[in-house]
């Protein structure tokens, strides 16, 4: 395929706000938009110049988007991989079905981790409630993480003692599993990175992550990293994108150790939520270097301008009504994202906001108050 340009049609699976945004990068630059997802008015489908409205396991849905696409993409890893091979038998599909084929089952991309020789947690997969007693029997305290379909902590469940097992085992919905030694982790950090088509890669800045009720609350960047840690994580994220023959953005989540070195927690095959800060604080946003990359032009430059400080904003802060927007509006150094959900629900991603500026701790500072008075509306 030779490179598309402007005017190219691409087409998305999945219309949540990673889609969205993407969207908005390669609209800006010309290109046309199709999505598939079960609602027309997703947040990606607001932006695109069509949605196919179907569920993501519908192939015949699938293989319609990709006849009117150039190249399809995707914006979650969670679209079943035997779609993804028709989707990829009608248009080109960046990055391939094996990609998911790795990253979906959180045991086989272990063992590809483990292939390649980077440190993550001791782990062991487990096919039943007394496997998962037995192991935490012999391992002592636990995480179990089911093999498919989790995210921001959902289909995980900690264990002290094999009294805990059958109760994880039902809340991770009794489906194999794997477990995880819990990482003396002194912070999460992450990387994200883009692999272009020649195989050239662009690496962001070492991002660090805070999560609360296990979900991103905040993310600053650059993270105030020693310098052999940001070359660990530029080793590995480049090490793990050649290595899937990734096409596109890619996110390894990591643990930091207190000597400074890092696990790899987990490997996101897309935009993140942690590269948000990239829209305003980089040369290149992660969202036009994935258009990018999937439509086979060079990368762009991943350098970062200025500090940033990336706060999420959850469905809780609709509880009395429509957030108090002035809050945030009325600071000059902070860009307002909202996704375009009809529905806000404790816990669901809403929006966030880019603070810009070199005075990071002074923004984590204020945090908490500013996000009071919008939900105090
Ligand atoms: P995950 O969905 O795998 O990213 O896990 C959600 C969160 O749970 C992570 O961001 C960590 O805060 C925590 N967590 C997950 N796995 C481990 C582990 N093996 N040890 C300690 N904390 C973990």
């Amino acid at each position: 395929m030779s490179v598309l340009l402007p005017g190219a049609t691409i087409g998305v699976l999945g219309g949540g706000q990673l889609g969205r945004m993407m969207a908005l990068a390669a609209r800006r630059m010309g290109y046309k938009i199709v999505v598939l997802d079960s609602s027309a008015e997703c947040p990606a489908g607001q932006i695109a110049s069509d949605v196919v409205v179907a569920s993501w396991s519908d192939a015949k849905a699938a293989v319609e988007l990709a006849k009117r696409a150039d190249v399809v993409t995707l914006e979650t890893e969670h679209i079943p991989a035997d779609v993804l091979d028709e989707v990829a038998r009608h248009t080109v599909l960046r990055p391939g079905a094996s990609v998911f084929r790795t990253i979906q089952d959180r045991a086989v991309q272990k063992q590809f981790l483990d292939s390649l020789s980077i440190a993550q947690a001791n782990w062991l997969s487990v096919n039943s409630a007394a496997e998962l007693a037995e192991a935490v029997q012999q391992r002592g305290e636990l995480i179990v993480k089911a093999r498919r379909h989790g995210y921001d902590g959902k289909g995980q469940a900690r264990l002290q003692s094999p009294a805990d097992a059958d109760a994880a085992w039902q809340k991770i919905g009794a489906v194999p599993a794997v477990v995880e030694a819990i990482v003396p982790f002194v912070r999460e950090l992450s990387v994200v990175m883009a692999r272009g088509v020649a195989g050239d890669v662009a690496v962001y800045a070492l991002a660090h992550n805070v999560h609360q009720h296990h979900v991103l609350h905040t993310t600053v960047a650059p993270a105030n990293a020693a310098q052999v840690t940001c070359d660990q994580a530029v080793a590995l994220a480049t090490t793990i994108a050649h290595a899937l023959d990734h096409i596109g953005v890619l996110t390894v989540e990591c643990f930091e150790l207190a000597d400074g070195s890092l696990l790899v927690n987990e490997i996101a095959p897309r935009t993140h939520n942690s590269g948000h800060y990239t829209y305003g604080a980089c040369v290149t946003s992660q969202f036009e270097q994935h258009v990018r990359a999937v439509c086979g032009l060079p990368l762009g430059d991943p350098t970062q301008l200025v500090p940033a400080v990336m706060v999420n904003l959850l469905g809780d802060l609709w509880a009395r009504g429509e957030p108090a927007w002035q809050h945030v509006l009325q600071r000059p150094n902070a860009r307002l994202h909202l996704y375009g959900k009809a529905k806000p629900a404790p816990g669901r991603k809403m929006g966030h906001v880019v603070l810009l500026g070199n005075d990071v701790e002074r923004e984590l500072a204020d945090v908490d108050a500013w996000l009071r008075a919008l939900g105090n509306a």
